[in-house]
């Protein structure tokens, strides 16, 4: 009775996510969550293959994180950080600073993912604007990528698959690289790298930065790419003088088997993005790093200021959540643990790739995807996987999981069951 009214209400009233408020489609209603579990209203347990779009790693309701929100919040919940600081920021603020690459040492609190990259694409534009650069005002990105809702997130999203169509004349007109072709551990980034230098030559006068995921694109297609072709564009980006923005969003703290995937190809951005993952999940946080250099050169120009300052800028209960979630997952041998679900994903799904219908099966760290040959009907499949006792959602011809770093063997054997056996119904 209480869920049908639950849902009745949500379905008149609640937008989803890429969701029609005209022709709704089901939702579950969640009652809580424990480990790496989701418990329905009903009762039914599911096991979670999506850690909640990459972010809640330690699994749910974890005891530690729980007590830190707990003590915060019962000591400082919010205060503005206009003219006023606190220690979790400072605490998170160094954890951030000591976790990334050595240049990278100034740090940016924001609320979402999304803000995080309009700021970082603010940062870009203010550096040029601050060297006279006025001219450069581009960004270049890449095909197949994800960055955000938000409308300069937008207009670096893949320009089919994002909705520059839809806001045709409206988002601004970036230059777009294709997709990095390199497999990881092929080594091939040449060609890939070849059609990037073409791309920077032809615009290099009009170029701010480059904007990219390392290694994983996510949301934008869940393609893998080889960490030459990173360490190439990071070369190029010197070569022509460019800032390289990397959006380490998704794959940050540990998802690609590095803290951040970066490392795998010994390189270091100008200005990164963190967040999903940056708090285990419990609240909604992100940051922007910067070099000293994109530090020191917007306070030499005009107005000398960074523009940017969001009400819950660096609130507290989410900071001090981020680094007990940071502490955690580092005083755990997670590279191990990371490895330990590569190896259960790819076992687990490797017969998918004998399945009419299956394109490719690949498996990157704690990623796992099959990607059919055709899109999936979203009105059926999550239903299937419900049945099944596992909860995985996928998009357009895409089944993909990212389970939180606490599931245990036998659960990642339910869940690569459970993708196995809808796979092969779809
Ligand atoms: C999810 C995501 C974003 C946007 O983050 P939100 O918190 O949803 O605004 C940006 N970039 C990447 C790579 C992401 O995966």
């Amino acid at each position: 009775m209480r869920s049908e009214a639950l849902l009745r209400f949500d379905r008149e009233h609640l937008w989803h996510p890429y969701a029609s408020m005209t022709q709704p489609i089901t939702a579950w209603p969640v009652r809580e969550a424990e480990g790496v579990h989701l418990i329905l209203e009903d009762g039914r347990r599911l096991i979670d293959g999506m850690a909640s779009w990459w972010s809640v790693i330690h699994g749910y309701r974890h005891p530690r994180l729980v007590a830190a929100l707990q003590a915060q919040a019962a000591r400082l919940s919010h205060v503005m950080f206009g003219g006023l600081t606190h220690e979790p920021a400072v605490a998170l603020g160094r954890r951030l600073v000591g976790l990334t690459p050595e240049p990278l040492q100034h740090v940016f609190f924001a609320d979402s993912g999304s803000v995080a990259v309009e700021v970082a694409i603010k940062m870009a534009l203010q550096y040029r604007i601050a060297r006279g650069e006025t001219g450069r005002s581009r960004l270049l990105a890449l095909r197949c990528g994800y960055h955000g809702d938000t409308f300069a997130a937008m207009s670096v999203c893949d320009p089919e698959g994002g909705m520059h169509h839809l806001f045709a004349g409206i988002l601004p007109r970036q230059v777009f690289a294709p997709a990095p072709a390199c497999r990881p551990g092929s080594g091939e980034a040449e060609p890939d790298l070849q059609a990037f230098r073409e791309r920077i030559e032809r615009h290099a006068d009009e170029l701010a930065a480059v904007i990219l995921e390392p290694i994983v694109q996510g949301a934008g297609g869940m393609r893998f790419y080889c960490p030459e072709f990173l360490a190439g564009v990071r070369a190029l980006c010197d070569e022509y003088g460019l800032l390289l923005i990397a959006d380490e969003i998704a794959t940050g703290f540990g998802r690609t088997g590095t803290l951040f995937a970066c490392e795998q190809a010994g390189i270091s951005p100008d200005i990164l993005c963190v967040g999903k993952a940056l708090t285990g999940g419990m609240l909604t946080l992100a940051a922007t790093l910067c070099t000293r250099e994109v530090a020191e050169t917007i306070g030499r120009g005009e107005p000398g200021l960074f523009m940017h300052g969001p009400t819950f800028m660096a609130n507290p209960l989410a900071c001090r959540v981020a680094c007990e979630s940071i502490d955690l997952l580092l005083e755990q041998p997670w590279q191990a643990r990371i490895r330990d679900i590569e190896q259960g994903l790819r076992s687990g799904l490797a017969p998918c790739r004998e399945i009419d219908g299956v394109r490719d099966v690949r498996v990157l760290g704690a990623i796992g995807v099959v990607e059919l040959d055709r899109p999936v009907d979203m009105s059926v499949v999550p239903a299937r996987f419900v049945e099944r006792g596992v909860w995985v959602r996928p998009f357009r011809n895409l089944v993909y999981v990212m389970p939180p770093y606490v599931i245990d063997e036998e659960s990642l054997a339910v869940l690569c069951r459970a993708i196995r056996e809808v796979v092969a119904e779809i």
